[in-house]
């Protein structure tokens, strides 16, 4: 019996393998914090000042006031650990918790290109419309995608 012949359309296949990088929205893209400082867990409402811990991670997990990750919300810190029942806690590896020293911001990422004190172009993500790398994000912007140089 003739069997119909099937045809692999490779363009496609070469399309899925190139996919477009993730939108500023989609890499949690946030601008910069209103007293222009650099995003870190010293700044951020999920950390608990006195204790050396943030709240969306485990309770014996260390974190320091130079780390960050990237859920990260500007904001005064906690005085104190609150306990949310039947949370479960995020792991440093989802969140992408790291040392950040000083701060973390775009115009340390190693995807950002310098066009003037307060703006650069980012190629790590890609333009909402044209699907493209090369976006305008501001130098104390941040996203999830940050790696530090
Ligand atoms: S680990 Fe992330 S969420 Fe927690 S305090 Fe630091 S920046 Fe905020
Ligand atoms: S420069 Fe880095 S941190 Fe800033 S938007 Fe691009 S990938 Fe994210």
């Amino acid at each position: 019996m003739n069997r119909p012949i099937r045809t692999i359309n490779l363009g496609a296949i070469g399309q899925q393998a190139d996919a477009p990088l993730p939108k500023p929205d989609g890499a949690l893209y946030r601008p910069p914090n209103p007293d222009d400082t650099r995003k870190a867990c010293r700044n951020c409402v999920m950390w608990v000042a006195t204790k050396d811990r943030c709240i969306i991670h485990r309770k014996d997990q260390e974190v320091d006031d130079d780390q960050w990750c990237g859920f990260h919300i500007f904001g005064q810190p906690r005085k104190e650990w609150v306990e949310y029942e039947g949370i479960a806690p995020m792991t440093p590896e989802l969140s992408g918790l790291r040392m950040v020293g000083p701060g973390a911001a775009c115009a340390s990422c190693k995807f950002y290109r310098y066009q003037d004190e307060k703006h650069g172009l980012c190629i790590g993500v890609s333009d909402p419309k044209t699907r493209r790398p090369g976006v305008v994000v501001e130098s104390r912007g941040l996203c999830a995608r940050y790696e530090g140089m």
